[in-house]
This record gives structure tokens, sequence and C-alpha cells, in this order.
């Protein structure tokens, strides 16, 4: 559960399940998809864009060597299984469909 940071109403507030995180030297900011400007979401599915292409660009130099070392490394980066499984993690895809759903408003 979060509570926005424009609005201060709860997650319940959000038809979408999950909120944008907003990442900058300034601030961390968590706020309701309905609640961010246009420019926010664009700039959020960009840093999300830029770093699925990173996770994919590690995978790749995983699958070149499956060395242990590596593995432990990306594990440190991206977090393991478990933490994903019980949802520790924000899924990165699900928040790019729901800001992709409120750009079509
Ligand atoms: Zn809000």
């Amino acid at each position: 559960m979060y509570n926005c940071d424009e609005c201060h109403e709860d997650a319940n507030r959000s038809t979408y399940s999950i909120p944008v995180i907003i990442n900058s030297e300034k601030e961390n900011k968590m706020l309701h998809i309905e609640c961010c400007s246009k420019d926010q979401l664009l700039d959020r599915l960009n840093k999300i864009a830029l770093s699925e292409i990173l996770f994919y660009q590690d995978l790749l130099k995983i699958v070149e060597n499956a060395d242990q070392g590596k593995i432990k490394d990306f594990t440190r980066k991206y977090g393991t299984h478990d933490e994903h499984k019980f949802g520790i993690q924000i899924d990165k895809f699900l928040e790019a469909l729901a800001i992709i759903d409120k750009l079509k408003e």
C-alpha cells in the first residue's frame, strides 16, 4: 500500500494496481498513474525501456558465460526469483502496460 505524493489518497483511489515511481536527483515520489502528467508518464516509460534494455544485455552476458560470479552480480542488481515471486519487486512490464493504458485516454 502507498499514499500518492500528489493527492495524498491511498492506493485504492487508483484503478491501476501499481503506482508510478518518479526517481530524480531531487526527490522520489510515488504517484497514482491518474495523478501523473503526460510528461511524467513518458519519462517513466523511457526509464523503464532503458532499464529493460540493460536487463536483457546483462542476461545475454550470462548466456555467453554462466559464471557463478556473474550470476551473483546479476541477482544483486535485479533481485532474486523469490523477491519477484513474493512481489517485493515492482513488475515493470505491468507498470509499462498501465502507463500505456492511461496514455490511450
Ligand atoms: Zn494521486
